[in-house]
């Protein structure tokens, strides 16, 4: 059987600022279907929720002054990653935190790219409740059921080259357990876990692109096999005493 995937911008978004209804953005600018997956930059969802602070008032520890020394940048914004952090795995040279969320990227996800100068964005606080808001929003303006991610760019360990990835969802699953289906052969497949939410993450980061593009949010239509309900993008964060390479990271 055919499988078929269509993947489109929602064009004419504006400029966000604080307090903007993005379901209603969407829904004024795209005919939205049931089951379709909206895929939302966080940068926009951060802009609309108002997390946006300066460095003016941040005073930094002794702590923050000795990694800001080091990777040579401004002892503020350091301070400003480790307010947000819950634990730091790289200090040098690059700064390689977990968020209080649970997600882990360089600086907290701490963003400078699409804002004004000398404003910095920060990821939403709660990235699932940010999505599920915004579904809730969907559903309400168009009676349509829909699953929405919301994504960053992340670099990746070993690999040159950054990819969107999901940072929060709403009625998608996130991973995709193939253990127990069996391959061509018949041999049946026994670890192999597909993370489905950042899959979808990448391919609408094709349409997003980095720059001054402005298309914040994609819209993913054939995927409905991985909708589903009671989901949280913490399913995909791997448990402490199952993660290798955060040991390795922390005997440093
Ligand atoms: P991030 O991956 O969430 O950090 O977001 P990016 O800064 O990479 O932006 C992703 C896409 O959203 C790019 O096409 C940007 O041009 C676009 N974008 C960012 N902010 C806005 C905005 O306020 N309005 C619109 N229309 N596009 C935006
Ligand atoms: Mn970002
Ligand atoms: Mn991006």
């Amino acid at each position: 059987m055919q499988l078929k995937l269509e993947a489109f911008t929602v064009d004419n978004i504006p400029l966000i600022k604080k307090g903007d209804e993005l379901a209603a953005m969407i829904c004024d600018n795209t005919e939205i279907q049931d089951n379709d997956i909206v895929v939302i930059a966080s940068t926009i969802v951060s802009k609309s929720e108002g997390r946006t602070f300066t460095l003016d008032d941040i005073i930094p520890s002794q702590r923050a002054l000795d990694i800001a020394r080091k990777n040579g940048e401004d002892p503020r914004f350091i301070q400003a990653v480790l307010d947000r952090s819950r634990e730091c795995l790289v200090e040098s040279p690059i700064l390689l935190v977990e968020t209080l969320n649970g997600h882990v990227c360089i600086k907290a996800g701490i963003d400078d790219s699409n804002v004004e100068d000398g404003v910095l964005l920060e990821l939403p606080t709660d990235p699932d409740a940010s999505a599920k808001m915004i579904a809730h929003g969907i559903r309400k303006l168009t009676s349509k059921r829909v699953s929405v991610i919301i994504t960053d760019t992340n670099g990746r360990s070993f690999k040159i080259g950054q990819t969107g990835v999901a940072v929060g969802l709403s009625n998608i699953a996130p991973i995709k357990n193939w253990c127990g289906e069996k391959d061509l052969f018949g041999k049946v497949l026994e670890i192999t876990e597909e993370g489905v939410a950042d899959e979808i993450a990448g391919t609408a980061n094709l349409l997003m692109g980095e720059g001054d593009g402005g298309n914040p949010v994609v819209i993913l239509r054939g995927l409905e096999m991985y909708v589903d309900s009671d989901v949280t993008i913490k399913e995909t964060y791997r448990p402490d005493d199952m993660d290798v390479i955060r040991k390795g990271l922390r005997s440093l």
